[in-house]
C-alpha cells in the first residue's frame, strides 16, 4: 500500500521518485538474466526488486540497499529487527512497503511438524500456506492465486472459484514468514530452515505464471534455496510446461494427472478438454526431452473412482513413456465432493500394482488433516464456521 499523508492523502513524497505519472512503479531495466516482472499499483514489502527499491532509498547512503537487501531476503529478518538501518528509515519503509499477508488463522498440529495459515490480502482475499517439517528438509506449500479458475470438483479452491492473482511480493512472503517461523523452537522441536517450495497451494501456478518465475527467481537468487528444491505444480497447461522446459532455472515438474483416460480425466479435471492427455504428454516427453529433469505425477486416489487395477494399468503404461514418478494421496474429502479417499490398504494395492507394472510410485502424507492444512481446507472452514465455537487446538 503506499502510504498516503495525512495531509494529502496522497502517495507521500517520498515514493514519487519510484513511480511514473500514472502512479505505477516503472520497470526497471533488467538485470542481468533477470526477468522483469510488472508491479502491482500498490506495492508490498517484497514485491520491488533491488533497484526499485534502490529507488525508494533516494538520497540515503549506497549501503543502505546493501544493507536492506541483505536484511529482508538473505537475513529473512522483519523490517524492525534490521537495526543497521535508522528508526526513521525503518519507520518510512514500513508505511510505504506494508507487509501483504494479515494472519487471520495460524495453526499448528500438535507434534508442530506442520504450521498452517489462513492470510487475508490487502482488497479481503484470503489465502494459506502450509510448512511442513520432515526429517531431513522443511516444506513450504504456496499459494500463487486467490482462488483457482481450474474448477476441478474435487478441489475445495476449485469449488470456490476464481478471486485474483498473487504478486511476486505476496508469493515470496509465504516463504519468508515460513522461514521466520521455523526458527523458532517448537515444543519438543529445534529451530529449521527452509529447504524447499512446493507451489501447490490454492491457484493454478500456470496461470500466472511471470509472478510465479519472478518468486522463483527471487527464492533461489536472493533467498538461496536451490532450484532443484523448488517444485511447480500445474493442473497440465500445456503452454506453461512448454515455457517452463525453456526456463533458466532447473525447478522441478509436477503435472496433477489423476486419470489417464481422457473421458475420467475430462470429468475429474475439466482443463483436459482444452489439453487432452495426449497433448499433455506431448508436452512433457519435451519437457524432459529438454530439460533431463524428472517429472512427476500426482494421483489423488478417490475411492471408486481412479483407484482400480484398470486406473492403475492407465497411469503405468502413461508414466513409464516418460520415466515419471507418481505421488500418490489419498483424496482428502471436501464440502461439495465428499466422496472418500481410497482407504489405506487401497492405497497400498495401488502402489504396489504401478510397481509390479514398473512404475516409480510413492505414498504421500496427507499432512495437517488434524488441522484442517489439506488442501484449501482451512478458508473453507473459515467461511462456514464463522461464529461457531472453535474446535481448534
Ligand atoms: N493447480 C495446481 C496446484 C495446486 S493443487 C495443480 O493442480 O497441480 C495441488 C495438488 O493438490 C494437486 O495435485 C491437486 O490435484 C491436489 N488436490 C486438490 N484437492 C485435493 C484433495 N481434496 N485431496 C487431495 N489432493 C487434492
Amino acid at each position: 500500500m503506499a502510504a498516503p499523508t495525512a495531509e494529502s492523502g496522497r502517495p507521500s513524497a517520498r515514493v514519487d521518485p519510484t513511480r511514473s505519472r500514472s502512479g505505477r512503479l516503472p520497470v526497471p531495466p533488467p538485470y542481468p538474466g533477470r526477468v522483469p516482472v510488472s508491479v502491482p499499483d500498490h506495492p508490498t514489502r517484497y514485491d520491488l526488486d533491488r533497484s526499485q527499491l534502490g529507488a525508494l532509498l533516494d538520497g540515503e547512503p549506497r549501503y543502505r540497499i546493501d544493507q536492506l537487501w541483505t536484511g529482508l531476503y538473505e537475513q529473512a529478518r522483519p523490517l524492525d529487527e534490521l537495526t543497521t538501518l535508522p528508526q526513521s528509515l525503518r519507520s518510512r519503509l514500513d508505511a510505504d512497503l506494508p507487509l501483504a499477508l494479515d494472519p487471520v488463522h495460524e495453526s499448528a498440529s500438535a507434534d508442530g511438524a506442520t504450521v498452517k495459515w489462513l492470510w487475508e490480502l490487502r482488497g479481503g482475499a484470503r489465502v494459506e500456506t502450509v510448512l511442513m517439517h520432515y526429517d531431513e528438509r522443511s516444506t513450504v506449500c504456496v499459494s500463487t492465486q486467490a482462488g483457482c479458475a481450474m474448477a476441478c470438483g474435487f478441489c475445495a479452491t476449485g469449488q470456490a472459484g476464481y478471486e485474483r492473482q498473487l504478486s511476486v511480493g505476496e508469493i515470496v512472503e509465504q516463504v519468508i514468514r515460513s522461514v521466520q517461523r521455523a526458527r523458532l523452537p517448537d515444543a519438543g522441536g529445534r529451530p529449521r530452515r527452509v529447504s524447499n517450495v512446493v507451489f501447490m497451494g490454492m491457484g493454478e501456478p500456470m496461470a500466472n505464471y511471470d509472478a510465479v518465475w519472478g518468486a522463483v527467481e527471487r527464492l533461489q537468487g536472493d533467498l538461496g534455496i536451490s532450484a532443484r528444491h523448488l517444485t511447480v505444480s500445474t493442473v497440465g497447461i500445456v503452454p506453461g510446461i512448454r515455457r517452463l522446459a525453456d526456463a533458466s532455472l532447473p525447478v522441478n515438474l509436477a503435472v496433477s494427472l489423476h486419470a489417464a483416460n481422457d473421458t475420467l480425466r475430462n470429468e475429474l479435471v475439466p482443463i483436459n478438454r482444452r489439453y487432452d492427455l495426449t497433448t499433455l504428454g506431448e508436452a512433457c516427453d519435451d519437457y524432459v526431452a529438454r530439460t533431463r529433469r524428472r517429472l512427476s505425477f500426482e494421483w489423488a486416489l478417490i475411492d471408486g473412482v481412479n483407484d482400480r487395477p484398470s486406473d492403475a494399468g492407465e497411469l503405468a503404461a502413461y508414466a513409464r513413456a516418460r520415466r515419471a514418478h507418481v505421488n500418490l494421496i489419498p483424496l482428502n474429502p471436501t464440502p461439495g465432493y465428499p466422496t472418500r479417499g481410497t482407504p489405506p490398504e487401497g492405497v497400498r494395492r495401488f502402489r504396489d500394482q504401478l510397481l509390479a507394472l514398473g512404475t516409480n510410485a510413492t505414498v504421500r502424507q496427507n499432512r495437517g488433516t488434524d488441522i484442517d492444512a489439506a488442501c484449501g481446507q482451512l478458508r473453507a472452514e473459515h467461511e462456514i464456521s464463522v461464529g461457531a465455537p472453535t474446535r481448534r487446538r
